[in-house]
């Protein structure tokens, strides 16, 4: 067992904060930003400085490759440099750091690997300069057609091409990754679960299967003043009563269940105006698809009218839930126990590059906690001391891993 350098690893993620800091102590790096490529170039100057051999593929997404003894496919680390704006100094690119410094404390101990180590930095995972998130990661797991994601546009107009073209990170399409033994990701848990039960580490399961539905309320406008109560056609009192109704029904299906009313459009959004047109979405999710079978029951078993006014839900979109590898998840699990460190398997609510890497490589993630359960905001923080158990806890899984796999276990896809 090898203990990794937690003040080293302090270090590295206060010098990656620099890149993009705000001034609260959060960081905005867009995805090929100046600051991400700035935090880019700094990480591969890291990998080189190990002896690594560093590719990029034609989604910018960059490999850094330790090699072992046996020309075998790599074991993955890593995770994604970029944030949201005004995010947090950990999401994502403590994923990367935890990998690198996984590999440093092997350097320091003089371990030779049988298997090669890989580092991978997948580009634009929040979607926040360009739209989708995991863009790049989904790209070459092909969940995403790149001809259309090169079309994708940030605020000022930029195509996600040019931004490519200028980052001077476009690579080669044949350095994407398509082989590996395994992929795990560390990530913050962004979620107040492990902080809540007192645990030290997340052995993450899968990510949660969630359904999005909008629901349109129409009826008609009249004046506020002169319409007595009963002869309207009121669509935001339908809509106020349809979300308590599904607050309800949902409520009761099961406690794991979560789902939000995240968006609302009201018009004429006047307030002399009885509005025609109330829309509002639900985001739902859960681990169990014949769950999330009964909320869309739910959802398509509503009224198509009441009071006057025409009631319909559309689907805007779903996403199976995704299984990472049970073999994976008990050597996290085990490493774990060897360390003294305490462990909660749990599935992750959140979308992760790990989600589309899982479709075509073993995969799992190892959550650390998050302080109050706060991401993608300045505050978001860890313990430096909880974030060094969790690269002990990658390390040592990756050692299991390779020596198994130089003892002939393979990892199998679900
Ligand atoms: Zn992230």
């Amino acid at each position: 067992m090898y203990k990794c350098n937690s003040r080293r690893l302090q270090d590295s993620i206060e010098q990656f904060s620099q890149f993009g800091a705000t001034l609260n102590g959060g960081v905005t790096r867009l995805s090929l930003s100046k600051e991400d490529v700035l935090a880019r170039n700094y990480f591969c100057k890291c990998c080189e400085e190990l002896g690594m051999e560093i590719k990029v593929d034609d989604m910018a997404n960059i490999y850094a490759m330790l090699p072992g003894k046996k020309e075998v496919p790599p074991i993955v680390m890593g995770s994604h440099l970029d944030s949201v704006e005004k995010g947090g100094k950990f999401d994502g690119v403590l994923g990367v750091l935890t990998a690198l410094e996984a590999i440093r404390t092997l350097k320091d101990n003089e371990v030779e690997l049988e298997v090669p180590l890989m580092i991978a930095n997948f580009t634009n995972e929040e979607g926040a300069r360009f739209d989708p998130a995991m863009m790049s990661s989904g790209v070459i797991a092909a969940k995403f057609e790149k001809a259309q994601m090169l079309q994708s546009v940030d605020n000022n107009g930029m195509t996600f091409q040019a931004a490519l073209q200028a980052s001077g990170y476009e690579g080669e399409q044949q350095h994407r990754l398509k082989e590996a033994l395994a992929y795990i990701e560390l990530h913050i848990e962004q979620g107040p679960v492990l902080e809540a039960k007192q645990m030290e580490i997340g052995v993450v399961e899968g990510v949660l299967g969630m359904v999005c539905y909008e629901i349109t309320f129409t009826g008609q406008s009249n004046h506020a003043g002169t319409t007595p109560m009963a002869m309207r056609q009121d669509p935001m009192i339908v809509a106020a009563k349809t979300m308590v109704f599904l607050h309800e029904q949902l409520g009761k299906i099961d406690e794991q269940l979560v789902y939000t009313f995240g968006r609302m459009h009201v018009l004429p959004n006047i307030h002399t105006v009885i509005p025609n047109k109330v829309t509002f979405t639900i985001d739902s999710r859960h681990q169990n698809p014949a769950i999330m079978q009964k909320v869309e029951e739910v959802l398509k078993n509503l009224p198509t009218e009441d009071k006057g006014c025409r009631i319909e839900p559309v689907k805007l979109w779903g996403r199976d839930t995704v299984l990472f590898d049970r073999q994976i998840c008990d050597e996290i699990e085990t490493a774990c126990q060897r360390f003294g460190y305490t462990s909660h398997r749990m599935f992750s609510g959140a979308g992760h590059d790990a989600q589309y890497i899982a479709t075509m490589i073993p995969s799992a993630m190892i959550f650390v906690p998050s302080i109050n359960g706060k991401s993608h905001c300045e505050e978001e923080d860890t313990s430096f001391e909880d974030c060094a158990k969790g690269a002990d806890i990658l390390l040592e899984t990756v050692l299991t891993m390779q020596t198994k796999y130089s003892m002939g276990q393979t990892y199998s896809l679900h």
